[in-house]
């Protein structure tokens, strides 16, 4: 053995093109970093509501099982989430955050010989987790910017890109980063035109925000396509994303595939009973939702006001389009309010901003209005 072996010649091949994910930075660093206090995250699209006492007080109770293994099967979660879905609880597929359901799905059907494909502008798991199966990424080009669905996904490009080999196809809706979202006819009629060879998987991680009586009911449509796989969430509206639980819906021969390659304790015990005890909390999610809307519209209003372009959204956060963006995220650092650059996703025009609570949404407001200011 030489010290001067590159680790990097040792590594799987499709491992070396990684480009790490790159996460929103964390309110200690930046206090750390740039000796400020009282800073805010507006980068994460996490819930800016304190959570309901019953879930907190579920928190402190199942602390006093963390010796134990978790329930490996989530017996009580998967049978009060199936209830709430109307699904089977053999539908359901829990994942330390939906992250990993959707590596679970690229482990298990994706390989060097075949592809899968994804929007330019969506989520950057994807990408991820396609890449590192060494399967071909196929990239469909999205929506133009003047589209009504500006930088949307652009079924048709994704149809355009189906072959023999094409695995899988990741659908988000609403998307992030962009908050465009889909209409439900035209994503109905694209499950219908592909191939019985491709896995779909819609992901709804917004789907708690997005929801109004136009927005499709893809759970319903699982019996129709037997390769559908809709992935959702306890981080963003539920409120718990530091717990990392979300899920996968499916068929059952699914489901069971899933969970050859799913690590037998994947779902902490803590998770298990935070995320059964926010199931309970209908009007609190009702709350957060209403508050989440109210607020997109204030935020929306206030980044017009500045002339700023931004993006329609259906999520809990906004994609502005704004002059040296990174200049502004800068600036914004600086004064304590962390937001998201895109750049990663090829949208260095943009910073994506989480719509927080009141007071914050104000200080970002002021600070991006200091920004431009500053410009002029
Ligand atoms: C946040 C997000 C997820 C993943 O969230 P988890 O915390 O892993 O459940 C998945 N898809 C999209 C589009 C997201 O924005």
């Amino acid at each position: 053995m030489t010290r001067d072996q590159s680790l990097t010649e040792l590594a799987a091949a499709a491992v070396c093109e990684l480009a790490p994910y790159q996460p929103g930075k964390p309110l200690a660093e930046l206090e750390r970093d740039y000796g400020v206090r009282d800073a805010i995250k507006l980068a994460s699209n996490e819930n800016p509501m304190e959570l309901p006492a019953a879930v907190r007080a579920a928190i402190r109770e199942s602390i006093a099982d963390v010796s134990r293994y978790p329930d490996g099967a989530a017996f009580s979660l998967r049978g009060a989430l199936a209830q709430q879905l109307g699904v089977a609880p053999d539908a359901i597929t829990l994942g330390n955050g939906s992250n990993e359901v959707l590596v679970l799905l690229a482990e298990t059907f994706l390989t060097p010989q075949v592809n899968a494909i994804y929007d330019q502008y969506s989520f950057v798991v994807y990408r991820l987790a396609v890449q590192a199966t060494g399967a071909e990424a196929r990239v469909a080009a999205s929506l133009p910017r003047d589209h009504e669905q500006p930088l949307g996904h652009d079924l048709d490009a994704m149809l355009a890109l189906v072959d023999a080999n094409t695995r899988m196809v990741f659908i988000a809706n609403p998307n992030n980063p962009t908050g465009t979202w889909l209409d439900g006819d035209a994503l109905h009629a694209f499950l219908a035109a592909l191939p019985a060879h491709v896995v779909a998987v819609v992901d709804e991680a917004y789907y708690e925000y997005a929801r109004d009586e136009q927005w499709p009911d893809v759970l319903s449509w699982l019996d129709e396509f037997p390769n559908l796989v809709v992935t959702r969430t306890f981080s963003k509206a539920y409120g718990l994303a530091g717990l990392r639980l979300g899920y996968g819906v499916s068929s059952p021969a699914m489901a069971e595939l899933l969970n050859r390659v799913r690590q037998p304790f994947n779902v902490n015990t803590v998770a298990q009973a935070a995320a059964l005890a926010a199931l309970n909390e209908t009007s609190w999610l009702a709350e957060c939702r209403a508050e989440n809307d109210r607020e997109l519209k204030h935020v929306s209003a206030g980044l017009a006001g500045m002339g700023i372009h931004f993006l329609p959204s259906k999520g809990n956060f906004v994609l502005a389009e704004i002059p040296n963006a990174s200049a502004c995220n800068e600036f914004l650092l600086q004064r304590g309010i962390i937001v998201r650059p895109v750049a990663n996703y090829g949208l260095d025009g943009y910073l994506r901003i989480s719509i927080g609570n009141k007071s914050e949404n104000h200080r970002l407001l002021a600070g991006v209005s200091a920004y431009m200011e500053s410009r002029s």
